[in-house]
């Protein structure tokens, strides 16, 4: 799975980027077309979620989703991730 945030649903709120473990959203720097600051994934491929979810076949974790005001964030299928090219650090 991929983890995306909806460009057209952020506001910025920057919310996301206090309560990941892995730190996987950061504060971005440049506005977008509508003025917003919407936050940067770093190694989006570390959440638990684009590792797992297949695998248990439901959503893990999941707090950046739950604490988004604006249901931004979402992960969409894709290829998984090989499991030996994911370098985990907290
Ligand atoms: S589901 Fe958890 S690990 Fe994955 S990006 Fe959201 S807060 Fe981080
Ligand atoms: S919590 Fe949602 S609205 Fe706020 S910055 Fe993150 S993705 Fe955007």
């Amino acid at each position: 799975m991929k983890l995306m945030i909806d460009e057209t649903r952020c506001k910025g709120c920057n919310l996301c980027t206090l309560v990941c473990p892995y730190k996987i959203f950061q504060e971005g720097t440049t506005p977008n077309r509508r003025g917003v600051v919407v936050p940067v994934l770093d190694r989006p491929e570390r959440c638990t979620n684009c590792r797992l979810q297949k695998l248990y076949g439901r959503v893990l974790c999941g707090v950046c989703q739950m604490i988004c005001p604006d249901q931004a964030i979402r992960w969409v299928d894709e290829k998984p991730y090989n499991p030996e090219k994911v370098v985990i650090e907290y």
